[in-house]
């Protein structure tokens, strides 16, 4: 049996916890770990610290701050090969795919380090009044104790696009990862311990959303929660900060479309609609799953869309040439595989996949799956599954298609496909989606915005509004 990790990272001391967790390989269904998680009284703990630990940290120099980020960013990148391996393991994700996710959190790191250098000099700035017998300037503050809560299916990802603004910022943190996925998350607090922060600024407990989400959302000395995962857990996430009116993040679910337009390159739509339904095993709140194509060019998608699909390759994360790896447990494997049976029934046709791949007898590996003709009052097309499983419908209008696409309770993205740039630009403009690709494969920049309309999201991650996210803004104004 392997040993029980230490999941409780308060004040700067590695703690054991008060239960232990098995974390599972979702590519071969072994036991990859035992961590020692906590529960309500280990989160109070940590928001002591953490709240401690404020009164020094929010007066450290924005140039302090980004030294430590640059810190961690160069301790993940030299850690880049094993916090891969974990991330695959624990995730069931090819091999090249935890790579982009290393990268995207050491870019993640570099940018607000970047950010955290420009503050000192933005603080305190004149306010132009229109009364001479008065003066203002602005400060920006960071707002406290963080609670930061994310889920399993880019962890590191996740946590990085919260934590580094956070600590940019001047907050003191509390991060509760996926009890499914804590391994990089893991790896990443002893990297974080080691840049050199001080005692209390960064604090880890890991356990289950109910013994550890819960009582961090709730604690009264926790300014603001900053939370990714699904629609029903952010309304739990809302309601408990509620009671002590605390601010509130959330990163939720998506239903979103990729526009194939007429004038589309036929070629790079299918690697498109296939990046957007299947990267991650289709496991992403920004997966196009309902792909939308014109009716003239329909029947020649859905022939090379079904040929490259059925062409993936599905197999363990580290295997050659993979292409796309095991969903994230048994749970969601069988979720998805409902969802499937479901979209049967409710009169979609299936066009391929639909099952588990013959040549895999362990894992929770689904095969890419398309389906056509969805109804639309299908919870196919409605519904976020988190699985590999793309709805295609046909369009006779540009019009028709923005109105089929905006048609849902999310709006977090969306991508055009077209060679027109006018229309495909009309067609940005009026959907609704926090960020819309133009022929371009899901591209995430630290300096652009994540999140999305309507049920997606409140708030935005990323660029200055991930930052603007931890900061209160203080006006101070003096009688001449
Ligand atoms: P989840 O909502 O089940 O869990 C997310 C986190 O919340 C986990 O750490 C979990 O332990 C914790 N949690 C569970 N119950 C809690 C409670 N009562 N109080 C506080 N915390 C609690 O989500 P998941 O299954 O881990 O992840 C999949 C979901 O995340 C999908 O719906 C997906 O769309 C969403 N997601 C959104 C984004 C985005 O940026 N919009 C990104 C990734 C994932």
């Amino acid at each position: 049996m392997s040993p029980v990790v230490n999941g409780v990272f308060i004040g700067g001391e590695w703690r054991a916890g008060h239960d232990v967790l098995e974390v599972i390989n979702p590519a071969t269904e072994a036991t990859l770990a035992r961590v020692s998680v906590g529960d309500a009284s280990a989160v109070s703990q940590a928001v002591g610290a953490a709240s401690a630990a404020f009164i020094d940290w929010s007066k450290s120099t924005g140039r302090e701050r980004g030294a430590l980020l640059r810190e961690v960013a160069r301790g993940v990148s030299a850690q880049r090969e094993h916090l891969m391996r974990l991330q695959s393991s624990n995730n069931g994700k090819p091999l090249f795919e935890a790579g982009m996710d290393v990268d995207d959190v050491v870019a993640t790191f570099d940018y607000y380090a970047g950010i955290a250098e420009q503050l000192d000099a933005g603080q305190d700035r004149p306010v132009a009044l229109p009364a001479d017998d008065f003066s203002a300037r602005l400060r920006r503050e960071p707002c406290g104790v963080v609670g930061l809560i994310v889920p399993w299916n880019f962890p590191m990802v996740t946590t990085a696009w919260k934590l580094a603004p956070a600590l940019a910022a001047g907050c003191c943190v509390v991060l509760k990862p996926s009890e499914v996925t804590p391994l990089a998350e893991l790896h990443l607090a002893r990297i974080i311990a080691e840049a050199g922060f001080p005692a209390g600024v960064f604090n880890l407990v890991c356990g289950t959303g109910l013994a550890v989400g819960a009582p961090l959302a709730a604690d009264p000395r926790v300014a603001k929660i900053s939370f990714t995962g699904s629609n029903a857990v952010g309304v739990q996430v809302m309601q408990r900060a509620a009671e002590t009116t605390k601010g509130v993040s959330l990163e939720l679910g998506g239903k979103s479309s990729l526009l194939v337009l007429a004038d589309a390159d036929l070629d790079l739509a299918v690697e498109l609609a296939c990046g957007g339904g299947f990267f991650n095993a289709g496991q992403m709140c920004s997966a196009t799953s309902r792909v939308l194509v014109a009716d003239s060019l329909a029947d020649q998608f859905l022939q090379r869309l079904q040929t490259r699909a059925e062409g993936i390759r599905v197999a363990e994360p580290f295997a050659d040439e993979v292409e796309m790896g095991a969903l994230i447990n048994r749970a969601q494997y069988q979720r998805v595989l409902g969802h499937i049976q479901r979209g049967i029934h409710d009169g979609a046709r299936l066009l391929c996949g639909g099952d588990r791949p013959a040549h895999l007898a362990k894992g929770y590996f689904i095969r890419p799956t398309v389906f056509t003709d969805v109804p639309l009052d299908s919870a196919l097309w409605n519904e976020e599954i988190f699985g590999p499983v793309l709805c295609v419908r046909r369009f006779a209008s540009v019009d028709e298609a923005i109105a089929l696409a905006n048609d849902s309770d999310f709006g977090l993205v969306a991508s055009v496909v077209s060679n027109h740039a006018e229309t495909a630009d009309r067609v940005a403009n009026a959907l609704q989606a926090g960020l819309v690709w133009i022929n371009a494969p899901q591209v995430i920049f630290p300096q652009t915005a994540w999140g999305g309309y309507k049920q997606s999201s409140i708030g935005r991650e990323l660029g200055p509004w991930g930052l603007a996210a931890f900061q209160e803004i203080k006006h101070v104004i003096r009688a001449h």
